[in-house]
């Protein structure tokens, strides 16, 4: 463990001292941010005692990733919610922005240190350590994923960076550097079985030991996670950040139960409903959207940010010694579908068809028939077979019960030749045409 007295504080002993940092964020906002300060008032919270502790945040407002952008000016680019001068900044990352302008996020000295002190904890809860060697595949360049790879210096890990888009060099590097981890998205971890079984590429006895995989969902659905885990001869463990947030704010254990915190001190979660914004209680089990709020963030701290992931949390002691809540994404709001009343995740429709594993391939797609999010029955699922695969008579039609008894939704689902579906180095599409 990276640092125990932090992972294995109990609940309890988190909260006190998430509830200073948090009074102590509060009143910094007032002071600092003029978006804050406005959006607070509004709501008539006018000073830090009105705003209170951790035990009342649910009585505070949600901060929208549009609000934020709203916000956003020539003069001020980076937005109204930027608390300090330009001149103590030493980061501005950008997302990759689908509209055009891409979103900047900035970060001071501080808080690029609390981001890699998190990636680290993230990522060493995954069983890596110093001495190892691990090779990357991410393109950094402007987004926070930069961030995350200093994660690996600061645990006295030799970082072999590759990048994305070059597999050959990627295998080379494996090949001959011998590094005993990997870390990728989950698309490109499979999309790299396929390559290496093309080429003779005996990955399963490679050097690699672990794969951790990040950037999408994917890596905790029991039938991709064995899938890779075979084909790589791999233990695979998943983190997941957010950009606006925090890089690799959860890193999941060598127990493989979900993806534990390791923002712990940083960074404050709750769980609400996403439909009434109701405050949901964090307990086993419980599903609902994660919304984080900083607790010691200089540059640009958020307040109750909805993250629109959709996450199940556990609460439960891990038999790792870690205390820090832990959680698994189900899927993202953007990506979520209406079908008749009914919420699917395209991501949750991969996971019930990757079940008929090895008849399939595990690559699927979803092409609604009408523009928006909501969906007349039945879906259009295409559903990749398996290399070399034919059709098992009947098997269209058990995957249709399955999903039909498992995400209450009736799908029209098509069976496409292995390799009909793009595969993606990055991050995979699930929903398309
Ligand atoms: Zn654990």
């Amino acid at each position: 463990m990276l640092e125990p007295e932090v992972e294995t504080r109990t609940a309890e002993d988190q909260f006190r001292l998430d509830d200073i940092s948090f009074r102590r964020q509060a009143a910094y906002l007032l002071d600092h941010s003029s978006f804050y300060r406005e959006k607070l008032a509004k709501a008539g919270f006018r000073t830090a005692k009105a705003i209170g502790g951790l035990d009342t945040i649910a009585n505070l407002p949600f901060t929208e990733k549009q609000e934020i952008r709203a916000s956003c000016t020539a003069e001020n680019p980076i937005g109204a919610h930027l608390a300090v001068p330009l001149d103590q900044l030493v980061r501005i990352y950008s997302t990759s922005g689908t509209t055009g302008t891409p979103s900047y996020i900035p970060l001071t000295q501080q808080d690029l240190d609390n981001w890699v002190t998190t990636s680290a904890r993230s990522y060493s809860a995954s069983g890596i350590a110093a001495g190892e060697t691990i090779v990357s595949t991410y393109n950094a360049g402007p987004f926070v994923a930069g961030a995350a790879l200093a994660a690996f210096d600061r645990l006295g890990m030799c970082h072999v960076p590759i990048g994305t888009g070059n597999s050959e060099r990627l295998m080379a590097a494996i090949r001959l550097l011998k590094p005993t981890a990997a870390v990728m998205t989950p698309s490109y971890a499979a999309h790299l079985i396929e390559w290496a079984a093309e080429r003779g590429f005996d990955l399963q006895n490679s050097s690699v030991r672990r794969v951790l995989v990040a950037g999408e969902p994917g890596g905790g659905e029991p039938a991709m996670r064995a899938r890779l885990e075979r084909g790589w001869g791999a233990k695979v463990t998943e983190a997941m950040g957010i950009g606006d947030i925090g890089i690799s704010l959860w890193g999941e254990c060598e127990e493989q139960n979900g993806m534990h915190l390791g923002g712990r001190g940083f960074v404050y979660p709750e769980l609400i409903d996403p439909e009434t914004g109701e405050a949901l209680a964090m307990q086993d089990g419980a599903r609902g959207e994660l919304v984080l709020t900083h607790l010691r963030h200089q540059a640009a701290p958020l307040l109750r940010f909805r993250t629109r992931d959709h996450v199940e949390v556990w609460t439960s002691p891990c038999p790792c010694g870690r205390r820090a809540l832990r959680l698994r994404c189900v899927g993202r709001t953007d990506d979520m579908l209406i079908v008749r009343g009914v919420n699917v995740f395209p991501s949750a429709i991969r996971e019930i068809v990757g079940e008929f594993s090895p008849a399939v391939s595990g690559a699927i797609l979803v092409r609604p028939a009408a523009l928006g999010f909501k969906q007349e029955p039945p879906l259009p699922v295409v559903v990749e077979l398996a290399r070399g695969g034919e059709p098992e008579p009947g098997l269209a039609d058990r995957i249709k019960e399955r999903l039909r008894a498992a995400l209450v939704f009736s799908a029209a689902v098509e069976l496409a030749p292995f390799g009909t579906l793009e595969r993606s180095e990055y991050k995979s599409k699930l929903v398309g045409q």
